[in-house]
């Protein structure tokens, strides 16, 4: 039988009180040993994970997969140092460029939580297609647009599509590193996924799993409002300060954490925004 578990974070900001506890985490437990998913935000995360999975199954740790280089995927990896971690190239190399930055911004949101916390950058590279591990067999999806490198996986025998932060449910999308265009195409992609007849359930790299499509419904409607309301504002001549002011539409409004994730967006994608409605005058 396909034994495939995850730990559900909250649909919060890091803080303080959920230690940075905000992101899904998974593990596979394959014939010869456990496929972990994301290793979460701290060491502290990490260790519990850890101890979690050895109530689960005696099987050593197989192999520790990195979706994409945000840290509240990676910086639990330290408590799986010594099993190989993987991920994409572009995601090895932005974990290796920016990790210490987005641990020390951990740190500042996360306090105590994090102590000890140190970056492991993963030592293994993934390519996209079949990946045979621990007698499983894996299809990775090598996608963009939430950053620059999101793996998806596919685990057919269990039929369970692990979206990484392609995919939000319940929760506004974070845009740190995103390009909207590469995203929405990543989100195509990702439904045609869940038509296959293996498909059983997507998991989101925040908020509920489902045994449908809508979080990939959900994300594009954010995606896509957002997208347009920065090129309008832009256009209509507003300034960031307007942007920023602008109510929110009730559906999206709704989502926790929509408001941050709205001011922290307007900061990422409108000065392109701007430039493109420059461009465009000229
Ligand atoms: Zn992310």
């Amino acid at each position: 039988m396909p034994r495939t578990f995850t730990f559900i974070g909250k649909t919060e900001d890091f803080t303080t009180d959920n230690g940075g506890n905000i992101v899904n985490t998974a593990f596979i437990v394959a014939p010869q040993g456990v496929i972990v998913i994301d290793s979460g935000p701290s060491l502290r995360y990490g260790q519990q994970m850890r101890r979690a999975i050895a109530t689960v199954t005696a099987k050593p740790i197989a192999l520790v997969i990195n979706t994409h280089h945000h840290p509240d995927h990676f910086l639990g990896n330290q408590a799986f140092a010594d099993v190989p971690i993987a991920a994409l190239a572009e995601t090895r190399n932005g974990i290796a460029a920016d990790g210490n930055a987005f641990a020390e911004n951990l740190f500042r949101m996360s306090g105590d939580w994090m102590k000890g916390t140190e970056v492991q950058i993963p030592g293994k590279t993934l390519n996209a297609g079949r990946f045979d591990v621990a007698g499983r067999s894996l299809r990775l999806v090598a996608l963009d647009g939430h950053t620059g490198a999101d793996l998806v996986i596919v685990d057919d025998s269990s039929g369970v599509v692990f979206a990484g932060d392609l995919v939000f449910n319940g929760r506004a999308p974070t845009t740190p590193h995103a390009d909207v265009a590469h995203w929405l195409a990543a989100l195509d992609q990702l439904d045609a996924l869940t038509r296959e007849a293996s498909f059983k359930v997507l998991l989101p790299g925040h908020g509920a799993p489902t045994a449908d499509a809508a979080p990939i419904r959900q994300t594009r409607a954010w995606l896509t409002w957002l997208s347009a309301t920065m090129r309008d504002a832009a256009k209509a001549g507003l300034d960031m300060n307007d942007t920023l002011a602008l109510p929110l539409p009730p559906e999206f409004a709704a989502l926790p954490v929509a408001a941050s994730e709205y001011r922290r967006s307007v900061g990422h994608l409108f000065p392109a925004a701007e430039q493109d409605a420059l461009g465009a005058k000229r």
